[in-house]
This record gives structure tokens, C-alpha cells and sequence, in this order.
């Protein structure tokens, strides 16, 4: 590994010719293959150029913005991070509408390469070395699948959080949600998938200067945004209070807590926005956006061919 400090190396960002003085006049001189979304960054000044590390592979060049200020927020999208979907509510002075934003067939794509992976580890089960080559090889596949979805659906969000002048708030992950959740449930619920969409947001949020808040997710899914009561057995895909006639949809009912949460430590805000769960019991999910209608559904890699560069600006 080499790793070469921002005034020791020289890249020309039209271009992609980069060159690394090694000692004296030698150096070595490439050319980095650049993508569309690569030269977006390269040609904005307000990118600067940091850290160049070369490993086997790949050559990745970190880039560093100033972030800019944070929005004072107008409305508030709460959302409960789900398997297919992150479901919850955009709330506005005027309005409140239940939301739901699509992952954009996540789990499927994570179906298909699980049945993949099993076919294979048994197929080649003789030989361990090529069973261990092939899985890692799929493992890479499906993360780079999964991960091209989420870009596309946390560039729509922030998208939709600008355009209302929105802070989004997001359950806190790093807390685990130990209430009245199976291991299995909390397991599932520590995946890779979530982690990384929250992380897509979080960095997206920052360069957009979109707040984010992150609330505690004890209880949002297991409590009545209208009356407060609790369940502590199991809630099935709906939420029935037992204590009040509230019913809602159960991923739903965790966003309504979620922006309850927020909304809690926001005087101001709550003020402004007069959040009554109560009245949205009829009302329906509106998409937060459409991925196919706006021709940004995640492109398919041809089977069986890696459309990876091997070079990487990161
Ligand atoms: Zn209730």
C-alpha cells in the first residue's frame, strides 16, 4: 500500500493523469479511468483534493468540502427504517401526509444473491478455495447492487427534504431496540442495508445543509401516537391500541412515534407544525417519490460480467 499526502502527488482533473514522484525526477504516471460521476466532482473547485492511497486494485483519492450551514427546518419527515421501504410522515404547518419512501426492491436483490450464494457454497463445497473466491466475488456483487439502489433513493430524499425546507428524522441505529423485539428482529434490523441508507443520507444531508435528527427507537414501534399507551406483546403488521380504537399501519405507527420523539425536544417546531396523529387515521401513503416513473431505476449489470472499473476516485 502506498499512501501519498495531498502536496505529494499531482492529478489533473480534466484529464485524470495522475503522477507520483517516487524519488528524484521518477515517478510513476497513469491515467485514472473517470466516469461521469467522478469528473462531476473532479471539475468542481469546491471539491479539494486530500489523500491518495494506492492498494492492490484500486487508487482512491479522497476528496474534502466544506459543509455548508445547516437549514433551519419548516417541516419535519420522520421516517422508520424498513426492509422495503422507510415509512412514516412529512410534517408541514399546513399539512401532514403519511409517507412512504421505496428502497427500490433492496431486498429482492438481496433474496436473489442469498439463494445464489447458498447454490454455490454447496456446489462447491469440495473445494474450499474456490467456493471461498466465488462467494466473496458474489458478497461484492450484491453490496455494489445494493448499494447503487440506495444512492438513488437517498438522492431522492434529500431532494424532497430541500424542496420542503424538511429535517428528516431517523431512528438511531447505533441504539439497539432490544423492546419487545425478537433477536431475530433486532439482528435483521442491525443489517448492513440500513446502516449503509443511513449513512447515505447523513453524508448527502451534511452537503446539502439538510438537518438530520436521530431519535431513540425504543418503543416506536409498540406505542400509540394518540393516547400513548404501550403494547408489550408482539404487534403484528398492524398497530391496535388496546387502551383507544387507534389503528394503523405497524411501520407506519413508528414514523408517527418517531416525528412524536423529535417533536418532543422541539418546542418551536412543534408549535409550528401541530402534529395531531388522530386525524391521518384514514388517509393514504403517498410515495415520498417514484424511482421508475423518473428513469432512475438502479441499472442491471449483464449477468455474469463485473462492470467495476479498477481504478476508483472515492
Ligand atoms: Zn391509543
Amino acid at each position: 500500500m502506498l499512501i501519498a499526502a495531498n502536496q505529494s502527488y499531482w492529478l489533473d482533473r480534466e484529464t485524470g493523469r495522475l503522477r507520483i514522484p517516487i524519488r528524484g525526477t521518477e515517478g510513476i504516471q497513469l491515467y485514472l479511468p473517470l466516469s461521469e460521476w467522478h469528473r462531476s466532482l473532479l471539475t468542481d473547485s469546491t471539491w479539494s483534493l486530500g489523500t491518495l492511497t494506492v492498494v492492490p486494485g484500486k487508487i482512491i483519492v479522497l476528496v474534502r468540502k466544506a459543509s455548508p450551514p445547516i437549514h433551519e427546518p419548516m417541516s419535519l419527515i420522520a421516517l422508520d427504517t424498513n426492509e422495503d421501504s422507510m415509512d412514516g410522515v412529512a410534517c408541514s404547518p399546513g399539512e401532514t401526509k403519511l409517507v412512504a419512501a421505496p428502497l427500490g426492491g433492496v431486498r429482492l436483490v438481496q433474496a436473489t444473491h442469498f439463494r445464489r450464494r447458498r447454490r454455490l457454497a454447496s456446489k462447491k463445497a469440495h473445494d474450499w478455495r474456490v467456493r471461498r473466491r466465488l462467494l466473496a466475488f458474489e458478497g461484492r456483487r450484491e453490496r455494489n447492487r445494493v448499494r447503487q439502489r440506495l444512492h438513488l433513493v437517498s438522492r431522492r430524499l434529500i431532494q424532497v427534504a430541500e424542496e420542503h425546507e424538511a429535517a428528516i428524522v431517523l431512528e438511531d441505529l447505533r441504539i439497539p431496540r432490544l423492546a419487545g423485539y425478537s433477536r431475530r428482529t433486532n439482528r435483521r434490523r442491525n443489517m448492513w442495508p440500513f446502516r449503509e441508507i443511513h449513512r447515505q443520507i447523513e453524508y448527502k444531508a451534511a452537503l446539502a445543509g439538510v438537518p438530520i435528527i436521530k431519535v431513540n427507537p425504543a418503543w416506536t414501534s409498540k406505542t400509540c401516537p394518540v393516547c400513548g399507551a404501550r403494547r408489550r406483546d408482539r404487534v403484528g403488521k398492524v398497530f391496535v391500541c388496546l387502551m383507544c380504537d387507534w389503528e394503523m399501519d405497524r411501520q407506519i405507527n413508528a414514523g408517527m412515534n418517531i416525528l412524536k420523539t423529535a417533536l418532543a425536544s422541539n418546542e418551536a417546531l412543534a408549535r409550528a407544525v401541530r402534529f395531531q396523529p388522530g386525524a391521518l387515521r384514514h388517509d393514504v401513503v403517498i410515495p415520498l417519490y417514484d424511482l421508475l416513473r423518473e428513469g432512475g431505476g438502479a441499472r442491471e449489470e449483464p449477468s455474469g460480467v463485473e462492470s467495476r472499473p479498477s481504478t476508483r476516485v472515492t
